[in-house]
C-alpha cells in the first residue's frame, strides 16, 4: 500500500501548478496554486447524469490555492453520506468547473476536461466503480473502489 500511496505522490506532484482551466465560453477562469491531493475517475450515477458521459475526471485541490473569476451558478445535491454537494457551473455557459461537498470543506475538486491543457491530468483513482457503466471499460488506475476511499474527497462524485 506505502509503494502505491508513493507512485500516486509521484503522479499528483506532476501536475505542476499553477493549474489553469476556463469554461467553454470563457467568462469563468480558475487557477490552483498547489498540486492536487487526490485525481480520478468518479462512475457514480450522478456524475454521468449531471455530465452526459459515463464518468466524470476530476483533481482535487485545497481551497484556499483556488480561486476563481467570473460568475458562477450552483446547484446542490444530497450525498450519500448524508452531506451536500455544491457543483459550480458558468451562468453563461453552464460548463461544469467545479465541485465541494460539506463532508470535506477544505478540498474543492475540479472537473480535469476543464484544464487548459487536459493532457496534463494524472488520474489516481477509480471511485463508484459499482455503479459503472457496462459498455465503457474504467481506465487502469492505482487506486480502485467500489465507491468512496475511506477519508477521500467526496466533493469528487
Ligand atoms: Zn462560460
Amino acid at each position: 500500500m506505502n509503494q502505491a500511496i508513493e507512485r500516486m505522490k509521484r503522479e499528483l506532484s506532476s501536475m505542476a501548478a499553477p493549474l489553469e482551466g476556463a469554461c467553454l465560453c470563457g467568462a469563468v477562469t480558475y487557477v490552483c496554486a498547489s498540486v492536487p491531493v487526490w485525481s480520478g475517475h468518479c462512475h457514480c450515477r450522478e456524475c454521468q447524469m449531471l455530465s452526459g458521459a459515463p464518468f466524470v475526471s476530476a483533481f482535487s485541490v485545497e481551497v484556499r490555492a483556488f480561486k476563481v473569476l467570473g460568475g458562477v451558478q450552483q446547484f446542490r445535491r444530497r450525498a450519500a453520506s448524508g452531506g451536500e454537494v455544491t457543483t459550480s457551473h458558468c451562468a453563461a455557459c453552464g460548463t461544469r468547473l467545479f465541485a465541494q461537498s460539506t463532508a470535506n470543506p477544505p478540498l474543492v475538486s475540479i472537473f480535469a476536461t476543464t484544464l487548459r491543457d487536459p493532457r496534463i491530468f494524472r488520474p489516481v483513482g477509480n471511485v463508484y466503480l459499482s455503479e459503472a457503466v457496462a459498455w465503457v471499460e474504467p481506465p487502469a488506475a492505482i487506486f480502485n473502489f467500489q465507491r468512496m476511499p475511506p477519508k477521500a474527497p467526496e466533493a469528487i462524485s
